[in-house]
Formats: structure tokens, sequence, C-alpha cells
């Protein structure tokens, strides 16, 4: 579904990407792992056309879109949930949810989506028409991934979506991402908890300073005495 080719991504003159190679397979929950810093963030902000790469090549369901315009990749089905959330602030829950499906004319299969986001987290139906600034911090984190599923996005890419989250709504985050992949959405993964993200993901790949240098299925980093020690909390 999406192939990623040596690429390469400068700030400047920094270097933060370094010939990523990757690929997500439709129907796949895929994780990147690293170290802050490592460059997860900036992968997922060239996957959705917020940084362009300098040479190598993205392909998505067939089609190069390395270097193509944010609102055209996300009308090809890919949506972005950044980090920090991302709100708009004086919006009500409810105006931040339809906003996510703005490209969408099927206005029931928007109602519909609707009815599942809330019946996801109850939490936004209570709130529906608060303004989405006085959320708390992990009930933006909610409307954020609610926003991207209003969307219906074919290709996710969720970025560092446990931050800052109370450990028992941690779970239901882990267990919102499985459910929105069973649905049918391809889901590319950056986590900083990597056993949480492994135990839902079908693979992975570690990033170190802008390289890939580890990959494989979430079974086998699980085993990996060397992730173990990196990044696993060494048990
Ligand atoms: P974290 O887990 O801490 O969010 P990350 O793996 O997502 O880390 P990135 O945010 O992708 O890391 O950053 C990769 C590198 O690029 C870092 O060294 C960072 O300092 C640098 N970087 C990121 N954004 C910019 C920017 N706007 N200008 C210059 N350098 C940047």
């Amino acid at each position: 579904m999406l192939k990623v080719e040596g690429i390469n991504v400068y700030y400047g003159n920094i270097q933060a990407l370094k010939g990523v190679t990757l690929e997500v397979n439709e129907g796949e929950i895929v994780t990147l792992i690293g170290a802050n810093g490592a460059g997860k963030s900036t992968l997922l902000k060239t996957l959705s056309g917020l940084l362009k790469p300098k040479t190598g090549s993205i392909t998505y369901l067939g089609k190069s879109i390395s270097g193509k315009a944010a609102q055209t990749i996300v009308k090809a089905g890919i949506s972005h949930v950044p980090e920090g959330r991302r709100v708009f602030a004086n919006m009500t829950v409810e105006e931040n949810l339809e906003l996510g499906a703005y490209l969408r004319k099927d206005a029931a299969g928007i109602r519909a989506d609707l009815d599942r986001v809330y019946e996801i987290f109850p939490r936004l139906l209570e709130r529906k028409k608060q303004a989405s600034g006085t959320l708390s911090g992990g009930e933006q984190q909610m409307l954020a991934m609610g926003r991207a599923i209003m969307a219906r996005p074919k290709l996710l890419l969720l970025d560092e979506p446990s931050m800052g989250l109370a450990p028992l709504f941690v779970k239901t985050i882990f267990q919102v991402i499985q459910e929105i992949n069973n649905n049918g959405t391809t889901i590319l993964l950056v986590e900083q908890n990597a056993n949480m993200a492994l135990s839902i993901a079908d693979r992975a790949y570690v990033i170190e300073t802008g390289r890939v240098v580890l990959s494989g299925t979430a079974k086998e980093l699980q085993a990996s005495e060397e992730l173990k020690l990196a990044y696993l909390g060494g048990h």
C-alpha cells in the first residue's frame, strides 16, 4: 500500500532522515520505534506532505506522492494525527469532528461515523457542545483520533497517541487503534511505548538517528535481545 524508498529529509542543513526504506501493506498495523529525536515524527510529516524529501521516493497505492501537497495526500486517503493533539480550541467538540469529514459528501456515512466515534469515546458525546480548548489533555487526544476517524482514511498515521495519558486510558487508546484497524484502516503508529505498540502491531521498524536499524514482525522484535535492552525496559 505504502512504499518508502531511500528518502532523505533535511531541516536546513540538518539531515533528519537518512535513506529510510520501509513499507506498509494493506490491513497492517506497523509501528515505528525509536528514541527521542530519532526521526519518527519527521517520517510521518513527510508522508503526509508537511515536509518534502530531498531525494528518494514515496509510493502510495501505486502512485508517487513524494512532494505532493498535504491536501492532495489527505484526499487520497491518508490521515495524520500529529503529536500534541492540535484541536481547534474555539470550536466545539462536534464541530471539530465534523471538520474531520470536510472532504466527504456522503451525509449518511458521516452521520454513522459520528455515532461510531461517540460510541468509541462516550466522553466526547457528553461534551459535544463544549469548546475543545477546555477539554483535558486526554480528552483532546480522543478528539484528535475521533477527527481522524471521521475522515475515513485508508491509511492512518498516528504520532504518539498514548503520550501524556493516564495508564488506564493508554489501554483504551490501544484497543481503539485495534478496532479502527479491524474496521479496515491500515495504521502506521509511532510510539514511545514500544511494549504496547508491539503488542498490537503486525510488524515494526526501529529508527536510530534517522536510519532504520532493525525491522521484522512484532513477534521477532519482542524477542530481540537488542531491542529488549534498548527499548523494552530490559525484561
Ligand atoms: P520524539 O520521540 O522526541 O518526538 P522523533 O523521533 O519524532 O522524536 P523528530 O521530531 O522526527 O524525532 O526529529 C528528528 C530530528 O530532527 C531531531 O534531531 C530534531 O531535533 C530535528 N528536528 C525536528 N524538527 C526540526 C525543525 N523544525 N528544525 C530543525 N530540526 C528539527
